[in-house]
């Protein structure tokens, strides 16, 4: 299993070149190849409504898995498939896979959201949406229950062109969520311009929520200012009890973490929310 400490993607690979451009190219050619040999797979983390602890929808999150290797992390990968451009077919790939076990969970689960990491190359495509409402039609999935994940340092730039795709998006009936909120210093009323649904409070504030008094404050801000502007608002990387209860005591929506659960492969996910769903009761819309 390749474990790498930090940012740098590049460590996993340095035996095999000492030149950081050739290891860029050398690990472009294992992904070019990755896409041939589908050696992706799409994990799904469960999120569930913090006050009634039913389950609210799924994050897929993407994983390599490499045949000599095993498992490598989107963090580790993500960067050079951007830097290359294979970001696009790997992503088109990860959209048509998440649309098709949207379907499949939705027979069982009709209320079930999915929630799909956007790269800012792949939103930024021309065809992006005309792509996407093919893969809709494809697949056969009701766009109420598609939520695409992008970040403020994916929107904000060309901010006009930004809005332009989301309404685009919003008309097919899609639900916009920003993810990682509170690092990209915009300010909530700049964000109103945006046609969005959901701020997904970034983990780190949520770590040091017991430690640091600025970042619980951070943390009762946002969901604050997002009630305010009718956003729903959801914590991601709850890992402890404190943190659930804390964020509960302050009337955020939805958690997300290691406190609910682990990314699942999909055989394990539906395991869980068999079990899950008998203990806590079926899904409910909202
Ligand atoms: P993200 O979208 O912010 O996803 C949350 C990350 O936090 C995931 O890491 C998840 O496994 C991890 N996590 C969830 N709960 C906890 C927790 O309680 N504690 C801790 N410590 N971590 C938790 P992962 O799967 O390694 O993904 C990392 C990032 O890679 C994602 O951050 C996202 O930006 C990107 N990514 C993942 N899948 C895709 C994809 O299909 N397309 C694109 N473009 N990016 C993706
Ligand atoms: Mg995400
Ligand atoms: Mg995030
Ligand atoms: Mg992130």
């Amino acid at each position: 299993q390749a474990k790498v400490s930090g940012r740098n993607h590049f460590e996993v690979y340095h035996s095999e070149s000492h030149d950081q451009d050739q290891q860029g190219f050398f690990l472009e050619n294992l992904l070019r190849k990755a896409v041939i040999h589908k050696e992706f797979e799409l994990h799904y983390q469960p999120q569930i409504h913090i006050e009634t602890k039913q389950i609210y929808g799924v994050e897929a999150l993407l994983r390599w898995k490499r045949p000599d290797i095993g498992f490598v992390s989107p963090g580790q990968f993500i960067p050079i498939a951007e830097e290359s451009g294979m970001i696009i077919p790997i992503s088109e790939w990860v959209l048509l896979q998440a649309c098709e076990d949207l379907k499949r969970l939705s027979l069982t689960y009709p209320h079930l959201k999915m929630s799909v990491n956007i790269s800012a190359i792949h939103f930024q495509q021309a065809d992006f949406v005309k792509k996407l409402e093919q893969m809709i039609e494809q697949s056969n999935v009701n766009p109420r229950f598609l939520e695409l994940e992008l970040t403020e340092s994916t929107i904000m730039p060309r901010a006009e062109k930004s809005i332009e795709q989301l309404v685009k998006l919003k008309q097919l009936g899609l639900k916009i969520a920003v993810d990682d909120f509170g690092t990209g210093f915009s300010s909530l009323s700049y964000l109103r311009r945006f046609p969005i649904d959901i701020l997904k409070i970034d983990q780190s504030f949520i770590k040091s929520l017991s430690s640091s008094y600025d970042d619980a404050s951070i943390v009762t801000a946002i969901i604050k200012m997002g009630q305010n502007l009718r956003l729903s608002i959801i914590a991601e990387g709850v890992e402890t009890e404190k943190q659930f209860k804390f964020l509960r005591q302050q009337g955020c929506d939805y958690a997300q973490g290691y406190y609910i659960s682990k990314p699942l492969p999909f055989a394990e996910l539906q395991e869980f929310l068999k079990e899950w769903t008998a203990i806590i009761g079926g899904n409910t819309d909202g």
